[in-house]
């Protein structure tokens, strides 16, 4: 069998190291070609050593790099178009991820694609990308995996609604009192999953619900009526498609990003792979459904309205929101300062132009000076 080229960019990070992992079980199938890192040298020489790729990318430039690597954002384009590369593991954290997953779709790659905010920034202009270049994107994220595997190649004429859920996060059932004074370490106790940091606060405001919902609408070509969000606290039905005949297929596992990952490798087949747990229905049971409390989450509603609004409305509510994000996380910020300065910041900018990749870079960073300038 003829290997397939995979490059991995953000092959530090959380989904990135699990990539790895899957990979070092899959390697009758698939090649690392390429690895770029944004920091954290040291672990990325040891993924070197130990996958032999092409191609090393270090794009911050205060980290001593190694004989051979390639330095600078611009290494995230030049690992993404690759000749050898047939799939691009988009696992970077932010809008910094966009050009690398335009170029590649350009250049006719798979995307596997767990950088969701490149669909919130510019998810048309991910589509146009499709089309000239004959790439295709391929979610990681557990709720998009698991909707692409319910819907199975049936045109979306045939899918009434998604229906994603969501674990609820570390704050499933504090009041807003409560929730004004949660510290940075009460937002990074996730309940179910372990993941990078960003992403971690992203799931307790509920934002990271919001870039899904868009996400979702993106890759599955869904109007936002027909995307529902539901709370699963026990993170194991990844999402539900309800067909137009009523009938409801939903896709489970334990929560571990290891199947998605694999799952963007192989679509539409499955490979084989003892490393997966092995999943009993009684040991995970009883699992439970609620409502959302959109109320406590102001973030979830904003984002779905920016979705709505189009323009550069889901760059600016992203932006915003990285921006607010990075100063919780410095404690610069209170956690309910995060949905007030998106807020603010769509109420400023969310009209801007979005037309064009340079009119929603431009966007982007207006958003996050206007989240710095409320400090
Ligand atoms: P992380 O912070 O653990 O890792 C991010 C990786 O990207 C690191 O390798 C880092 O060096 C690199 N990086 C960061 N900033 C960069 C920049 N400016 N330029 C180039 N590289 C940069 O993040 P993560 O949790 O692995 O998440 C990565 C993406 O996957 C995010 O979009 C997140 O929303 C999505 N995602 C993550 C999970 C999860 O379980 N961790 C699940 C679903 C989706
Ligand atoms: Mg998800």
């Amino acid at each position: 069998m003829k290997r397939r080229g995979v490059a991995i960019l953000g092959s530090t990070g959380s989904i990135g190291t699990t990539a790895l992992r899957v990979l070092s079980r899959q390697r009758e199938r698939f090649d690392v070609t390429a690895l770029t890192a944004h920091t954290n040298a040291g672990l990325l020489a040891e993924q070197e050593r130990e996958f032999n790729p092409g191609y090393v990318g270090l794009v911050d430039g205060s980290e001593q790099a190694r004989a051979g690597w390639h330095r600078g954002a611009e290494c995230l384009v030049d690992a993404a178009t690759r000749s050898d590369t047939e799939i691009v593991l988009n696992a970077i954290v932010g809008a910094a991820g966009l050009d690398a997953t335009l170029a590649a779709l350009k250049a006719g790659k798979r995307v596997a694609l767990a950088n969701k905010e490149t669909l919130v920034v510019a998810g048309a202009l991910a589509e146009k990308a499709c089309i000239e270049g004959g790439g295709e994107i391929i979610p990681v994220d557990s709720e998009h995996s698991a909707i692409l595997q319910c819907i199975a190649s049936r045109p979306s004429s045939q899918v009434r609604r998604v229906i994603l859920t969501a674990s609820g996060g570390p704050f499933r059932g504090w009041s807003e009192e409560q929730l004004e004074q949660a510290t940075v370490e009460d937002a990074l106790r996730h309940p179910t999953w372990t993941m990078g940091r960003k992403i971690t606060i992203d799931s307790a405001t509920l934002a990271n619900k919001a870039l899904e919902v868009i996400e979702a609408h993106f890759l599955f070509g869904l109007p936002y009526e027909r995307i529902e969000v539901v709370v699963h606290p026990q993170s194991i039905v990844h999402s539900f498609v309800e067909f137009i005949d009523g009938s409801v297929v939903a896709q489970m596992a334990l929560p571990s990003m290891e199947l998605p990952v694999l799952y963007a490798l192989t679509h539409p087949d499955r490979a084989e792979d003892d490393g997966m747990q092995p999943f009993d229905p009684v040991a995970v049971s009883p699992l439970t459904f609620e409502r959302v409390d959109v109320g406590r989450f102001p973030a979830l509603r904003l984002g779905i309205e920016a979705g709505q609004r189009g323009g550069a409305a889901p760059a600016v509510y992203n932006a915003a929101n990285e921006q607010a994000v990075a100063l919780f996380l410095a404690g610069r910020i209170r956690f309910g300062d995060i949905p007030r300065g998106i807020e603010s910041a769509l109420v400023s900018l969310g009209d801007l132009p979005g037309g064009s990749r340079d009119e929603l870079i431009e966007a982007d960073a207006r958003a996050r000076r206007h989240v710095m300038e409320l400090i």
